[in-house]
């Protein structure tokens, strides 16, 4: 049996829960439901691929829990062809779901092991994305405007070179707080000079380490 046929049932089994847990928007259900989950992990995880929890990556980091990364998503808002900016690469899972959902994506990942790492991730799994080894609490300034900003670890406060990186009508989805929990934002961009910010959920992420972040 090959590899993707042994996690089929397990993968669908993890869209399933996605639902019953709320998320309602069938085409990021979609994306998780054909990302490889699996091989973002070491081989020992992988009777866990498919459980709705983070994971370890080393480095001290995780691959985000996939209702996390559905409900970000959603938050997002992508439409077909969107520039999408991620902040924190990571495993490279919540990127592959931005290509999956017809997003044009750059993210930035402050470990550089980790950076490359993603990249071939991405490059075996057939998927295309701007990759960048840096800071991404100043954003990626090269590509900007983006129509969606997503930041998958916890900031203290929100980076401002990001806000401004965001096109009008753009949303920003990033969680703040302390190092305990973090309260998901997403901040929309209605005029050159005008915001409107949602307060959602709690959740509990990685710290955002760097210049707008936490002290490394
Ligand atoms: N999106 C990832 C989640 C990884 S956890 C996934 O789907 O797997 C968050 C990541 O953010 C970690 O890899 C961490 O190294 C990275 N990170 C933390 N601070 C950062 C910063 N200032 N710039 C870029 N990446 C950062």
């Amino acid at each position: 049996m090959t590899d993707d046929r042994r996690y089929a049932r397990p993968r669908n089994k993890l869209v399933e829960q996605l639902r019953e847990k709320g998320v309602k928007d069938e085409r990021v259900l979609m994306a998780i439901g054909k990302i490889p989950r699996h091989t973002l992990i070491d081989t020992a995880l992988h009777g866990k691929a498919y459980h709705d929890t983070a994971l370890p990556i080393g480095m001290g980091q995780t691959i985000s829990q996939p209702y996390t990364v559905a409900v970000q998503t959603e938050l997002l808002e992508i439409q077909q062809g969107d520039k999408i900016l991620e902040i924190g690469t990571g495993s490279a899972y919540q990127c592959m779901v931005l290509c999956e959902m017809g997003a044009d994506v750059f993210s930035v990942e402050r470990h550089t092991e980790l950076y490359h790492r993603a990249k071939e991730a991405l490059r075996k799994q057939g998927y295309r994305a701007m990759l960048k080894a840096g800071d991404g609490t100043l954003g990626w300034s090269t590509y900007a405007p983006y129509d969606g900003i997503v930041v998958t670890a916890g900031a203290p406060v929100v980076p401002n070179d990001l806000i401004a990186q965001l096109n009008i009508g753009g949303r920003l989805v990033i969680p703040v707080g302390d190092n305990k929990k973090q309260m998901m934002l997403k901040i929309t961009r209605i005029s050159e000079t005008e915001y409107e910010q949602v307060e959602l959920d709690n959740f509990k992420f990685v710290p955002l380490i760097g210049e707008k972040g936490w002290k490394g």
